[in-house]
């Protein structure tokens, strides 16, 4: 079922493998921007009339307001399913022990006696937080953005999904799914939005008569939400332009075809641009993981989405010499999520420097990670995992460096500061120091 790819006695760098041999789906994010430049202006001269619009438009409902009220929040949760809401609650309960583990402390280092530069961490003022709401919902996508920024200390936060029509649900026509408005309820977040695309991304940066300004969305969404965050970056900042999902798999001849067989079918079943990787020195395996993709596809309740990811070019099993070769593939692709099934899967993790993140063993499945890890699930897609990290604390936070030097500690620097300036033609950045000592350099002590 899966492409073949023999690298066996490829001597290709792994670059070039990363790069030319394991195509990835590619959104065209450059087509949709055409498309929601006019939907961003809109939304900035009309406001909330522009949303209700774009909800008839894209949705098919019919709104009065996009905020939603407290009382349809409270009903959400009062008619949660009680084992959902267990769920949720055990889901947030573990990823809040993770991302409280990752605040950061402010620290001052003191550089020279009298000169010091504090470290001190602050969180964004206001943020907009995406969940997405089109083909499927994702209250598990509320935990993974609410958590973090509420560790990082954000005070005030607003969430926006895409409004719905809810079979049996009566009251919840036009609002976000009802299991998002409860997940957004427990979480105890009381600004929810119905808005969906590139309206919503829009309705965060320029605001709204019923929504303020944020100066950061985050969140992951299809490519209308992507165009729209690269059109108005740097109105608003964004946390990342979210790609199809992948999941790479480093296993040897110990794996159970089986388990990766499934992990591979789990990714698949988001999107039919998902990509499901196998890399491996096991003939025996590929052939087995085949015959059990065969077998549990046709039982799956999303088969022809996952076969259609499963037979797209992003879509491989990848043969190589020895573990050595497979660890230097996947570090060259750069997987969104990579598990390992190999003996010593430990030891073999630690040697992996690109992915965002890492599943080590047979009981640790990527889904594991998409609910109830405590990790968080929104990673960098496309190979950016070489270069960014997945949501964090550290998404919601700014470093600012706080200086402070006595008149002493500048002077013992004043001629390197001086002498710096006038290398870079600046010669007022030095006059700025001069100023302080009767517009000399001052003599070393
Ligand atoms: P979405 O909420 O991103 O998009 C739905 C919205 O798109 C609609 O409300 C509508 O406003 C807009 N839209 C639809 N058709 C349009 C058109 N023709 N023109 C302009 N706008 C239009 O939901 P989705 O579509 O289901 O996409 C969600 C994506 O997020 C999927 O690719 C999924 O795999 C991904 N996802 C990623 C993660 C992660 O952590 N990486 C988690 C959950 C979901």
């Amino acid at each position: 079922m899966l492409n073949r790819i023999d690298l066996r006695a490829e001597a290709s760098s792994p670059e070039a493998v990363g790069r030319e041999l394991l195509p990835r789906a590619e959104l065209d994010v450059e087509a949709a921007l055409e498309k929601v430049r006019p939907i961003c202006e809109d939304v900035r001269h009309r406001g909330t009339a522009a949303l209700i619009d774009y909800a008839r438009r894209f949705d098919g409902v019919s709104l009065t307001r996009t905020r939603v009220p407290a009382e349809a929040l409270r009903r959400a949760l009062d008619e949660l399913d009680p084992a959902v809401r267990a769920a949720l609650e055990e889901s947030i309960r573990r990823a809040r022990l993770v991302h409280r583990a990752q605040r950061r402390e402010d620290h001052t280092v003191r550089v020279v006696p009298g000169g010091t530069v504090t470290e001190r961490w602050v969180p964004v003022e206001r943020v907009g937080l995406y969940v997405p709401g089109g083909q499927a919902v994702y209250p598990s996508s509320v935990v993974m953005n609410v958590v973090p920024a509420q560790e990082a200390g954000v005070g005030s936060l607003a969430v926006t999904s895409p409004p719905q029509r809810t079979p049996g649900v009566e009251w919840s026509d036009g609002l976000p799914h009802p299991t998002i408005l409860a997940a957004c309820a427990l979480l105890g977040v009381d600004e929810v939005h119905a808005a969906g695309g590139a309206q919503a991304i829009a309705m965060f940066a320029y605001g709204t008569e019923e929504c303020r300004p944020a100066k950061l969305v985050t969140g992951p969404g299809n490519v209308y939400v992507a165009a729209a965050k690269r059109l108005l970056k740097g109105v608003i900042g964004i946390d990342a332009e979210a790609g199809p999902t992948e999941i790479a798999i480093l296993a040897d001849a110990s794996a159970d075809p089986a388990l990766v067989a499934a992990d591979l079918i789990s990714q698949a079943e988001h999107d039919e641009l998902a990509a499901a990787v196998l890399v491996t020195p096991s003939e025996v395996l590929v052939e087995a993981v085949d015959a059990e993709l065969a077998h549990q596809v046709a039982a799956a309740k999303h088969h022809e989405r996952i076969t259609a990811a499963l037979t797209g070019r992003q879509s491989c099993a990848v043969l190589v010499a020895d573990l050595d070769q497979g660890l230097a593939v996947v570090d060259a692709y750069a997987a969104e999520h990579l598990e390992i099934h190999t003996e010593r899967a430990a030891e073999v993790a630690a040697r992996v420097t690109n992915a965002g993140a890492v599943f080590v063993g047979p009981h640790a499945p990527v889904s594991l990670g998409d609910y109830c890890a405590g990790s968080n699930h929104v990673l960098p897609t496309g190979g950016c995992a070489c270069h960014s990290s997945g949501l964090s604390v550290q998404s919601f936070l700014r470093g600012i460096h706080v200086v402070e030097y006595d008149r002493q500690a500048l002077a013992e620097v004043a001629a390197e500061v001086v002498t710096l300036a006038e290398a870079e033609d600046l010669p007022a950045h030095g006059s700025a120091v001069k100023a302080r000592f009767e517009w000399k350099v001052p003599p070393r002590q």
